[in-house]
């Protein structure tokens, strides 16, 4: 997978954020990542909080890149949400 755009953009429309599933309202400041895998264009958002946790993620960990929701499936971010 190869990311083409990364992208803090404030959104103009509502979008599901790609990592936790949560709807965020117009005008909320979200990541716009493009990426292109096996030459299929991908678009997604993601929130701040994804994002946050994405950054300590290891290269190891996200270079297949996610599912829809699969943030919810690591053990750290539940805990970290808690917080
Ligand atoms: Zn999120």
């Amino acid at each position: 997978m190869t990311q083409l755009t990364f992208k803090t953009v404030k959104t103009r429309k509502p979008h599901k954020c790609w990592g936790c599933t949560k709807e965020y309202p117009v005008g909320t400041k979200m990541n716009y990542s493009v990426a292109v895998d096996q030459g299929e264009f991908s678009d997604s958002y993601w929130c701040e909080e994804c994002n946050d946790f994405l950054s300590t993620l290891g290269s190891w960990q996200t270079e297949d890149g996610f599912f829809f929701g699969d943030l919810l499936n690591f053990e750290e971010y539940i805990q970290e949400s808690r917080k």
